[in-house]
């Protein structure tokens, strides 16, 4: 735990009296494909085993855009966002955090009690009552739902306490907040996923947030061909800045290029970053015969991936999906906090830059046209 003396001052933490409803500005969405607009919301009081937490950093996440493009089934007034970092403000009745402590948000938070908890799989928890339950209002007094639980596009958010993850005071908070989605799926796809081992070769499929962090894992795991893959040849320096060993268009030469480069096998491991049927076949394709394709985009229900079932059996391929990075974020995000204190985790290439609340829908539109790493909305 953290000296909350050390840590930034919380905005009106602990100014308030318990117990008071607070009113703060948040990116709502009113309806699928509906336009975004920062709205002041009412948030409750923290209940029991409840935190406040005043956000200083949220990042804009394709999953949110999924959530309003219709990708994803979303019920509305959705507050957006679910990557962030932030200070503890207040603490609801036997709450064991102090105000004052940095936390990072966790959007699957595990129950510890369920059978997929209790034999080490957290990140599969059956506990997901959590996200559907609508918690605070519209100014409107309309129930708000909250992105994956969290909603933390907004000044600041009130979740339950095992949600929220100390981490040690003065970390970049552009960074910081990456840690609660991109890089923890990132590098626990190559880690605790895929496995990846010295010397192997890697195929990133979708270079987004997520992709990026993969590309950086990939080359800390020590695999020495990192094949970055991505619709947009923009991506290029990005690609090679987060650590891949060459950059390649997904267009039609797309497995005969990777073939040059993996003497005509393939690669031992793909990761799909995009979340679509057209791109995890595309992985498995680039895949060599008893290879591994990870899946670690969030994809619609209804885009069916179709395989030829001699393919499955000759290729001898694995497909699987990391959910959550297969990692345990109460666990794995203090390793990657002090990863970052120390500067041996250096997250500066996925920031394209920050923006205020007031700019997030223009930061969604350019997620959206694919432009950059991931833009970080800042609230200081
Ligand atoms: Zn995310
Ligand atoms: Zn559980």
């Amino acid at each position: 735990m953290t000296d909350p003396e050390l840590s930034p001052a919380a905005p009106g933490g602990g100014t308030e009296p318990a117990s008071a409803p607070v009113i703060v500005r948040a990116l709502v969405a009113r309806g699928s494909g509906a336009e975004l607009r920062v709205e002041r919301v009412r948030l409750p009081a923290p209940g029991p085993g409840e935190v406040r937490v005043t956000i200083r950093a949220a990042g804009v996440c394709h999953s949110d855009l999924s959530m309003v493009n219709g990708t994803l089934a979303a019920r509305f007034p959705l507050v957006l966002g679910h990557e962030a970092t932030g200070v503890v403000a207040e603490v609801g009745p036997g709450s064991q955090l102090t105000v004052g402590t940095p936390v990072v948000l966790n959007w699957a938070p595990a129950c510890r009690a369920c059978w997929w908890c209790r034999r080490g799989e957290p990140w599969l928890c059956a506990d997901t009552t959590a996200p559907t339950v609508p918690r605070g209002e519209t100014d409107d007094g309309v129930p708000l739902h909250l992105t994956l639980g969290l909603g933390a596009l907004a000044e600041a958010v009130v979740v339950p306490e095992r949600a929220v993850i100390p981490i040690p005071a003065g970390l970049p908070p552009e960074q910081a907040a990456l840690l609660g989605c991109a890089v923890l799926t990132g590098v626990g796809a190559v880690r605790n996923t895929a496995r990846v081992a010295p010397g192997e070769s890697v195929a990133v499929v979708g270079l987004g947030g997520v992709g990026l962090a993969v590309l950086s894992a990939a080359r800390r795991a020590g695999a020495t061909t990192i094949l970055a893959i991505d619709v947009a040849e923009a991506k290029r320096d990005l690609a090679l800045a987060a650590g891949a060993t060459d950059f390649l268009l997904s267009d039609d030469r797309l497995s005969k290029e990777v073939r040059a480069r993996t003497e005509s096998r393939g690669v031992d491991h793909a990761f799909e970053c995009v979340g679509r049927a057209a791109t995890i076949r595309a992985a498995w394709r680039l895949t060599r015969r008893g290879g591994a394709v990870t899946v670690v985009g969030m994809g619609a229900k209804d885009d069916m991936v179709s395989l030829g079932a001699l393919d499955i059996f000759h290729s001898a391929r694995t497909l699987r999906s990391s959910v959550y990075g297969s990692s345990d974020p109460d666990r794995e995000v203090p390793v990657l906090a002090a990863e970052l204190a120390d500067s041996a985790l250096d997250l500066g290439v996925l920031v394209s830059g920050t923006v205020p609340l007031d700019e997030a829908p223009a930061a969604f539109d350019r997620l959206a046209r694919g432009e950059g790493a991931r833009w970080v909305v800042t609230l200081d």
